[in-house]
């Protein structure tokens, strides 16, 4: 079904989803805005993949035919128009992801999906502002951070996605490894919509911004509650800005109902630019 993929945006998530593509043996584009931080991702993808050859996880011709695969491009214009899958996973801005989408609808093949790792956007807002033999083949696409990692992928239909594509893309996904899981429409998702209270509640727990209680709680919640992170270390994961957007979005889509109401905390680390370990500070100092 899938051969080969544009993924747009090379940060966090743009650069995960393309290193595991590239994995599942299809040929990869990853463009970004800021060309520095597409090679910047490259060389972290290769990083990773000599890693995991180290440590026996992949042969060497695995990696060897993994990094040909793999590509950055400077402009648009050099994204194949063949591309099976175009996937955007670039700033959670509504009017942003549209615009891109639109510029690239003649360029590519009637037949390319187009996709949205959208975290909390609905994906009705961006469908309809598409063409509509578009709409037809347009989803939100959902991998979860780290993408490589993570099994489960949110399959979000929208008013227009076509039946099939959304069952194909579930059986693509299956025979890849992961967890595919085709969900409504709704705000969050599932996923982010149940998450919101383990990001708010700890955080109205500890009040005030403090190392120790932020430790404190991370342990609790690892050695008591089982999870393997801490709320305060995952939205250091994430990314304190990128949460809190869509802390704010899904706030929204609910009418703002308190208990969906993001914490002054979080607000005071994105002014400041402490966004976790992406700026080598945020709950913890990297
Ligand atoms: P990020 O800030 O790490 O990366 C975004 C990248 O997009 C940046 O490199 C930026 O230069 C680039 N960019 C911005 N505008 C662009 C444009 N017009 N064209 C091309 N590139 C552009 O963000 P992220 O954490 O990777 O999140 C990206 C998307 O994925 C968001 O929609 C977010 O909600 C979603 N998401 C994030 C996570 C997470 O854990 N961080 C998980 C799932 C989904």
């Amino acid at each position: 079904m899938l051969n080969k993929v544009s993924v747009l945006g090379a940060g966090t998530m743009g650069a995960g989803i393309a290193q595991w593509f590239a994995q599942c043996g299809l040929q990869v584009q990853l463009f970004d805005v800021q060309w520095e931080q597409a090679q910047m991702a490259i060389e972290k993808i290769h990083a990773s993949w000599d890693k995991l050859l180290a440590k026996g996880k992949f042969t060497d011709d695995q990696v060897k035919s993994f990094k040909e695969s793999l590509q950055a491009v400077s402009s648009l214009e050099d994204l194949d128009s063949d591309s099976d899958l175009l996937i955007e996973a670039i700033v959670e801005n509504l009017k942003i992801k549209v615009d891109i989408f639109q510029k690239l609808h003649h360029h590519f093949k009637e037949q390319t999906i187009f996709a949205s790792n959208t975290s909390s956007l609905p994906i009705d807002s961006m469908a309809r502002e598409l063409d509509d033999s578009r709409k037809k083949r347009f989803v939100g696409l959902h991998f979860f951070n780290p993408a490589p990692i993570m099994k489960l992928v949110e399959i979000i239909k929208s008013h227009w996605t076509q039946e099939d594509l959304s069952r194909d893309l579930q059986e693509w996904f299956n025979q890849q490894g992961k967890k595919p899981a085709i969900c409504s429409d709704g705000p969050g998702f599932i996923v982010n919509r149940l998450a919101r209270s383990f990001y708010v509640e700890p955080q109205r727990i500890i009040k005030v911004e403090s190392t120790q209680r932020v430790k404190e709680t991370d342990a609790i919640l690892k050695e008591v509650g089982g999870f393997r992170m801490g709320p305060f270390e995952l939205m250091d994961l994430i990314g304190i800005d990128v949460n809190l957007e869509v802390a704010k979005s899904v706030w929204k889509s609910f009418y703002y109902e308190p208990r969906f109401q993001p914490h002054a905390i979080q607000e005071k680390l994105v002014i400041s630019g402490r966004w976790g370990k992406k700026t080598k500070g945020g709950f913890y100092e990297y």
